[in-house]
Formats: structure tokens, sequence, C-alpha cells
């Protein structure tokens, strides 16, 4: 149901950007992945992706730390596919130390990448989205939008943001066809959650173990982790024609972890 539309994904050659494009190809639309990683692995899942779609898929390696390479992005996907009308906020790192031992250039870098990158690519899209009177803005934030786990300062301090900007740019593009939203998911098993165990087993004195289940699952009541394809399932949904009213909203998927 998404031929002829474009999405652009960032941080997308890992974990739940790479769900995300996935199954936006899997609808025909044409897609625009970003992130870092090894080129032969990008590659392959670029000419997979244009396999499944049957349209284009481009990969783009903007650091989203840099606000003309998020524009260039942006322009670089309408005049190669025609139209930037699906962007997702997905790119995100972590750091995880108490914050009198917190690198000051760990948290300005999870603020630029993680927050301030998503500013930046709604600015470049939405004249886009305004032009055909259809958008779609979707952002990956967290339950840390939601609540604070501690050590994690920067991190709950960007996704807070996250669900502040999306409701801000709900409500200036509310008339045009476009929504804005935010998914808020637990934990994700991916790339992201199995590096940031050592830190929290050091932060805590923990084993692997506890982490994994008296840190992690100890916060999502179902304990189960979510799964990027479930992320990606919800992403798809937004897009029908019967989510227009969805716009401005905070969407929990988080096996029960923010109504404790
Ligand atoms: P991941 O580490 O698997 O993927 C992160 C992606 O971001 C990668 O493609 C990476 O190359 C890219 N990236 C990192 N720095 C970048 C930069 N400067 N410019 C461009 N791309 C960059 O992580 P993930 O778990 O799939 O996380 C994706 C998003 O989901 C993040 O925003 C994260 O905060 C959020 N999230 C994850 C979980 C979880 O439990 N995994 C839970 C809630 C929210």
């Amino acid at each position: 149901f998404l031929k002829g539309k474009t999405a652009i994904v960032t941080g997308s050659t890992s974990g739940i950007g790479l769900a995300y494009a996935k199954a936006f190809a899997a609808e025909g639309a044409h897609v625009v992945i970003n992130g870092f990683g090894d080129a032969a692995d990008i590659e392959k899942e670029r000419a997979a992706l244009a396999d499944s779609s049957g349209a284009a898929a481009l990969y783009d390696p903007a650091d989203m730390t840099k606000p003309d390479q998020i524009a260039a992005l942006v322009e670089r996907a309408v005049a190669e596919t025609g139209g930037a009308d699906i962007i997702v906020n997905n790119a995100g790192i972590q750091h995880v130390a108490r914050i009198e031992d917190f690198p000051p250039e760990k948290m300005e870098a999870i603020i630029a990448i993680n927050l301030t990158s998503a500013w930046y690519m709604m600015r470049a899209a939405v004249p886009h989205m305004k032009k055909k009177g259809w958008g779609r803005i979707i952002s990956t934030a967290s339950a840390h939008s939601l609540v604070a786990s501690p050590n994690k300062s920067a991190y709950v301090m960007a996704k807070h943001g996250i669900a502040g900007l999306t409701k801000t740019i709900a409500l200036e593009v509310a008339t045009d066809g476009i929504t804005v939203n935010c998914i808020s998911p637990g934990y994700v098993w991916t790339p992201l959650v199995e590096k940031q165990i050592p830190d929290t087993m050091a932060s805590r004195g923990l084993t692997r173990d506890q982490v994994l289940n008296d840190v992690l699952l100890s916060a999502q009541p179902t304990r189960e982790f979510v799964t990027p394809e479930q992320v990606a399932a919800f992403a798809l949904f937004l897009c029908r024609d019967e989510a227009k009213s969805i716009t401005g909203a905070n969407l929990s998927m988080d096996g029960g972890w923010t109504a404790a």
C-alpha cells in the first residue's frame, strides 16, 4: 500500500531501523537507509530491500550529528525518488554512567543524534510533505520518554525531548495531511541493548544474567523483549489512512512497563 511513496529511516543499518526499512520495502515503498557499519553488509541489505520492494532503495551515509548532511539526505531522497513522504527518526546511541562520571562529549552526542537530528529531519521534510498534502513522521522514542532510569541522564533527556517535539510539530501540521507520532518501546533486543550490558554490569556491580533479568526485563511486566518487527508493524499501521487521526501521540509498546 506504499507504492510510489518514499520512506527515509535514519539509523537503519541495524536493529529497529532495519526492521522499519524492511517493512516499508515489503509494502512497495522506495526506501532510504542510513547509518554506519561495514560497507559490504550495508550494500547487501540495500540490494535486498530493492529486491523486496521492486522500487528504489538508496543508502545515504549522513551523520546525524551534522545538520547539513541531514538536509542533503532529504533533498537527495526527493531528487532521486520523488519525495520524502515518510520519515522515521530512529538513529540513536546510548551511554550508561552516573552524572558525575558522564563524559560531556557523550552527552552532547546523544542529544545531537537522538534528539536534534529529528528536528532537522522534520524541518527538511515538512515542506515536501506539505506540497503533497500527505506525510507521516514517526520517531522511535522509548519508555524513557515517559519514565527515567538511573545512569541514563542524556538518553532520558533526549527521549523526553522527542515526545515534546512530536506534540509540537503535530500541532503545526495538523491540517496538512501530515501526522506526527512517536513509538515508545520498552526493551527491544538489538545491538544497542546488548552493548549496554557490560556498562550496566560495571555501574551496578551485577552479572550478565542479573542485568538481563533483574534490570532490563524486571521493568517489563510481560518479561519479554519487544521485537524490532513488532515496532516496524506498528509504524506501518501509522502510515495507513485508517491511522490519520492518530497524531501528536506518544505510543507505548513496552510490555506494560509504564503502566506500573
Ligand atoms: P542499534 O544500535 O541497533 O541501531 C542504531 C542505528 O543508529 C544504527 O544503524 C547506527 O549505525 C545508527 N547511528 C548511530 N549513530 C549515528 C549517526 N551519528 N548518524 C547516523 N546513524 C547513526 O539500536 P536500536 O536498538 O535499533 O535503536 C534504534 C532506536 O530505537 C534508537 O533511537 C533507540 O534509542 C530506540 N530504542 C531502542 C530500544 C531498545 O531496547 N533497543 C528501546 C527503546 C528505544
